[in-house]
């Protein structure tokens, strides 16, 4: 007998801000941020996370529009979702035990089911709440969404991941293998972030300061539990001349650049940034090697 053939899919998450999507994918995937690629079919998607398990593959793609409060359950709200309910395998749709559950909730349920998508939907913060409020909670979300496919979960506490996984796991068909397993640690977090950062530089630039640019990391650090990236970096220049370029009239330069990456870095990762720039001159950097080589 053969091996069954390796099952691959993309689940998009769903749900309000707040409600855990970034904590879940991190438990899911068992590491803080653990994606990292420029694979063609994936670039320009909100990649929180590969889970990794022997025979099969999930990709979590993060929704653009759900980054946002939920205020405005607008058409095009409901357009962003249908079409990323067609492109996807199935959806995560992850609601917040600990409230009732709310306008954004139920239109984000209804849409999923209406679409037909294959879904698993996770009750989290299941550690917030009495058996009494979670037995109501799963009562009015089943209402919406049935009972078969809901899990109760504490993505801090890890509680019931496992079943979401499992429930998932049904959703996939015979696929690749969209990333290499282990692809993450290829491309350390800091040389990613570097390069967004200098790519930003570069286009507000334009062709007045061309390559003497390089960006420097100077710490990183995922906050636990905040689903925080801090970054401190500089951008390195090679005259005092390209450093006034760079900041610009009263920082606005520097600041845009900033803004530019903190958005990219932010989609790319899944998580917020904060991100604190400066821009600093080293003389003739490109002709020492050693430091060139430290920044790759
Ligand atoms: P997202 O906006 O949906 O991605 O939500 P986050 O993953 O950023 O989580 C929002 C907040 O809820 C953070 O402070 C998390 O630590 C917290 N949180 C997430 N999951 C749980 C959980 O299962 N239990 C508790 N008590 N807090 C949680
Ligand atoms: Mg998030």
């Amino acid at each position: 007998m053969s091996d069954p053939p390796f099952r691959s899919g993309f689940v998009a998450l769903l749900g309000r801000p707040n409600v855990g999507k970034s904590t879940l994918v991190n438990r899911l995937v068992g590491r803080k941020v653990s994606i990292v690629s420029d694979h063609p079919q994936t670039t320009r998607r909100r990649i929180s996370g590969v889970l990794n398990r022997p025979g099969y593959q999930i990709v979590f793609l993060d929704l653009p529009g759900f980054q946002k409060p939920f205020d405005s359950l607008t058409r095009r709200m409901q357009a962003v979702v249908d079409a990323t309910l067609e492109e996807v395998d199935a959806a995560l749709v992850v609601l917040n035990a600990a409230e009732p559950l709310g306008g954004g909730d139920h239109f984000i349920a209804r849409v999923v089911a209406e679409s037909g998508t294959p879904f698993v939907a996770a009750l989290n913060k299941i550690d917030l709440v009495s058996p009494t409020v979670l037995a109501g909670r799963l009562a009015s979300a089943a209402e919406v969404l049935g009972q078969d496919r809901l899990v109760s979960v504490s993505a801090l506490r890890g509680d019931g991941v496992d079943a979401v996984v499992a429930g998932l796991s049904t959703t996939l068909s015979e696929g690749p293998m969209y990333f290499p397993e282990g692809e993450s640690s290829d491309q350390p977090l800091e040389s990613l972030v570097a390069e967004l950062i200098r790519e930003q530089a570069l286009a507000v630039t334009r062709d007045e300061v061309p390559h003497a640019i390089a960006v420097e990391i100077e710490s990183l650090h995922e906050r636990p539990g905040a689903a925080l990236i801090e970054i401190e970096a500089r951008i390195v220049v090679e005259h005092e001349s390209q450093k006034a370029i760079l900041i610009g009239k009263g920082g606005r330069v520097v600041k845009r650049i900033g803004t530019g990456a903190r958005r990219e870095i932010e989609a790319i990762l899944g998580a917020r940034v904060y991100l604190a720039l400066r821009v600093k001159v080293r003389r003739r950097w490109r002709r020492d090697e050693s430091y060139v080589e430290r920044l790759l």
